[in-house]
């Protein structure tokens, strides 16, 4: 029996063509389709009036290893439920946790990806998970590993002093290797030096992502005039991928509005949301786009820096996207009026006077999620 779903009367973003237009969005089958269905087809009818229709956001930096890593939390409460189709887990579990953290989230609404860490016990042996080299996977075992775990879309290597201790930037090269050699990107988290920044972007290759690179701490993307720092500008010319990460200690309003008002290299919008930052200062996808939003960035670049971009940087083929044809997971939000105070992680406050919602989550023409 063919099912057929119509979401009706929405404004669609199609973050593809940048265009916002109100018109039907038709999917049959799970999978997107470009026309009206039949009359013998069974059809569902989805009413979006005053809200916003676009391909399902992706998160990819979360962390939801529940059980074995303190930091995990419900990848549904992230996902679905704050109309997230798609989540990819940034490096809470290594190659030896791996199928444990598989079987954990095989059962979740929402799809969940992986980053996995460069450490073979990931985030599940405490937060220095690269104070050794002993402790790095090595590229046999994960040769191994990528060939059978098709959800693992990139490696995972948090560069910051109290994750590598003494090892410095050694970690990070070996990262290199192994990246270049399985053919996937690096999500490098960045924070206090050392290493320095000037260490490591210099290592990263067009196609691999820095996450939390709008921080606020010393020794970030920007000098001490508010200009990027000629390693950030090379690395970004060269095609590496900035992404948000706001976490708890993250995201910085200021960082954020200097960058704004001095480049447009595109970016990616992540939370790096776990149990301890999911009320505050973080909240969720949408509130972390409201913050945005609310800095001056257009609604629909927002959107495709949740769906189109991150799904080119993980080749995603079937996510981030309104072709006919591909996967149905569908994000449908309306923006609701009134001031409300948003933190960043540096503490400052912000009135914002409009707030992303979700309204309905579709996975593969289901709806998931109803607000
Ligand atoms: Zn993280």
């Amino acid at each position: 029996m063919q099912e057929a779903v119509v979401i009706k009367n929405g404004l669609v973003i199609d973050p593809e063509t940048m265009q916002i237009e109100k018109k039907d969005l038709f999917m049959k089958d799970g999978k997107f389709a470009n026309s009206p269905h039949e009359k013998d087809v069974k059809q569902t009818e989805i009413d979006a009036a005053g809200c916003f229709v676009a391909p399902g956001f992706i998160d990819m930096h979360v962390h939801v290893f529940q059980d074995k890593t303190p930091l995990g939390i419900n990848p549904d409460l992230v996902g679905i439920k704050q109309g997230v189709t798609t989540i990819v887990d940034a490096g809470s579990a290594g190659i030896e946790d791996f199928p444990i953290f598989k079987e954990k989230t095989a059962k979740s609404a929402t799809e969940v990806l992986a980053f996995l860490n460069i450490s073979k016990h990931g985030l599940c042996n405490g937060l220095s998970e690269l104070d050794s080299m002993d402790k790095l996977v090595q590229l046999n075992d994960l040769q191994t590993c990528i060939l059978k775990e098709s959800t693992i879309v990139g490696l995972k290597a948090r560069m910051s002093h109290s994750v590598v201790k003494n090892s410095g930037i050694k970690p990070l090269k070996h990262a290199r290797k192994l990246a270049d050699a399985v053919d996937l990107p690096i999500m490098v988290h960045i924070g206090n030096a050392p290493p320095p920044l000037v260490e490591i972007l210099p290592l990263l290759k067009q196609g691999d992502i820095v996450t939390h690179a709008f921080h606020g701490k010393k020794g970030g993307i920007l000098d001490e005039k508010g200009t990027l720092i000629p390693e950030a500008r090379e690395a970004l010319n060269a095609g590496v991928l900035f992404d948000v990460g706001h976490g708890t200690s993250s995201f910085s309003y200021e960082v954020m509005k200097l960058y704004k008002q001095q480049y447009d290299y595109p970016f990616t919008i992540s939370t790096d949301i776990y149990l301890a930052n999911y009320d505050n200062p973080v909240g969720s996808l949408m509130t972390t786009m409201s913050k945005l939003l609310a800095l001056g960035f257009p609604l629909e670049e927002l959107v495709a820096a949740v769906t189109s971009k991150p799904a080119q940087a993980l080749s995603l083929k079937e996510q981030g996207t309104f072709q006919t044809g591909t996967r149905a997971d569908v994000t449908i939000f309306s923006i609701k009026e009134g001031e409300t105070s948003l933190t960043d992680s540096e503490g400052q406050q912000m009135i914002v006077d409009k707030l992303l919602t979700p309204c309905y989550t579709l996975r593969e023409g289901k709806v998931v999620f109803k607000k």
